[in-house]
């Protein structure tokens, strides 16, 4: 991790790059440590603070893979191939020992009866009343599944660090886990700064605009499994942006803010965080969302994200839900994942700054997958991000043309 040879927390300072933003965001913040057990039909989403580890072999025995007859291979040559059907074993039940030249009929997924080592498949045999015809150039040891190919007993099936998807839970269920080991849910507490923030439902006076970003956080947040606590919206002034800040850290293992981060007369962060705690305030080379303030009060960490919705939704991606996984405990690359995709857009005039462009995945006439961008570059349009699958990252002074190949941040890929 890097620290800060250059100074340029400062504001005023040279621009973090993304990476180094991202960098400096992880390397101040610890997982939650509590831990609980929960079983296993409330496991969705959680994050497993021990590993599942298999107390028993999958399968737990032998068993056929198809519907067919269970034999001894080598009675097939005695008895001509024709072999005196001695038992039914469907699945969910044991057979008996199989006597030397007999079959059992057998179903798919029936322990094979001692003695057998081969199953053939029903489709091939001649079946009367109580007798069978298996083909004399059957296989031998053919279909039987066996004890423990799939897990062995011992063995960690699912890893501690993992977010539980479906899944891993029908995998943790497979080897009888009724109740597993998570990390306490995190909570996260936001508030919203902002003079003129009103709520839906209620009317719009002169000057006032209806509060987005708190549902775009809420939505965030609840889709990664936290517990959240709404601080509602703050005034612009420090006293309130104090208080609501306290209020958090009472609370709240991360609070999230959003408005007030610029150094104006109306940005109360800074100050405010100054004196309740500690901040870094940084601006970041990116477009949209270039300042990002990180504090903490006492041992709560503070994200303070830009007002602007689309910067708001692009800096949280990038930035915020790192942070939050690495609080929850997640384990291994934290990065937001990114695919490279064809681009199916020109982009000709670079920025200075890594721009993140809202875009769509779609699949181009030829079948392969295919990235268009918003038209509007405007970081004022929300309505780019609710119509994008993720965002495209283009590189500073990167000139893109049609079929070039682009670094692609899927948002569902940033969830999980
Ligand atoms: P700020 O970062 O406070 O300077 O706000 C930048 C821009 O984002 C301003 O136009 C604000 O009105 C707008 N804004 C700030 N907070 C919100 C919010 N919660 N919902 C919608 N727009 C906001
Ligand atoms: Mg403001």
């Amino acid at each position: 991790m890097t620290t800060d040879p250059c100074g340029c927390d400062a504001p005023g300072r040279a621009a973090l790059t993304k990476v180094q933003a991202l960098e400096r965001l992880l390397a101040r913040v610890e997982p939650v440590g509590e831990t609980e057990t929960v079983a296993i039909a409330d496991g969705l989403g959680r994050i497993l603070a021990e590993p599942v580890i298999s107390a028993i072999d999958v399968p737990a025995w032998d068993n056929s893979a198809m519907d067919g007859y269970a034999i001894r291979h080598a009675d097939l040559a005695s008895a001509d191939g024709r072999l005196r059907v001695a038992q039914r074993i469907p699945a969910g039940f044991a057979g008996t020992a199989l006597e030397p030249g007999t079959a059992a009929r057998i179903f798919t997924g029936a322990p094979v009866p001692e003695g057998c080592d081969t199953v053939v498949i029903q489709e091939v045999c001649e079946a009367a009343e109580d007798w069978v015809r298996v083909p004399l150039d059957s296989k031998p040891g053919a279909n039987i599944r066996r004890i423990g190919e799939d897990i062995r007993a011992g063995s960690e099936v699912v890893a501690a660090g993992t977010r539980l998807a479906p899944q891993h839970l029908g995998l943790a269920a497979s080897v009888g886990a009724a109740r597993i080991h998570v990390r306490r849910r995190l909570r996260v507490a936001v508030f919203s700064s902002g003079d003129e923030l009103v709520m839906p439902g209620d009317p719009l006076g002169p000057g006032q605009i209806y509060n987005s970003n708190r549902f775009m956080l809420f939505g965030l947040l609840q889709r990664l499994g936290c517990e959240t606590i709404d601080l509602g919206i703050v005034e612009d002034t420090l006293d309130a942006t104090e208080q609501a800040l306290r209020r958090g850290a009472a609370q709240a293992d991360l609070i999230v803010g959003s408005g007030g981060v610029s150094v104006g007369e109306e940005d109360h962060i800074k100050t405010a965080l100054e004196r309740v705690g500690t901040l870094e305030l940084w601006t970041i080379a990116i477009r949209p969302g270039k300042p990002l303030a990180f504090g903490r009060i006492g041992t709560t960490p503070f994200i303070g994200n830009p007002g602007n919705p689309v910067s708001l939704f692009v800096t949280f991606c990038l930035f915020g839900i790192p942070v939050i996984r690495r609080l929850q405990g997640i384990a291994g690359d934290l990065r937001p994942p990114t695919l490279q995709v064809r681009a199916g857009f020109d982009w000709p005039r670079p920025d200075k700054r890594r721009e993140f462009h809202r875009a769509r995945l779609r699949t181009a006439e030829d079948g392969s997958p295919e990235l268009l961008v918003f038209p509007s570059r405007s970081s004022a349009v929300l309505s780019s991000v609710a119509w994008a699958d993720g965002l495209v990252e283009i590189p500073e002074g990167r000139v893109i043309q049609k079929g070039d190949l682009v670094d692609f941040i899927p948002f569902e890929g940033l969830l999980g």
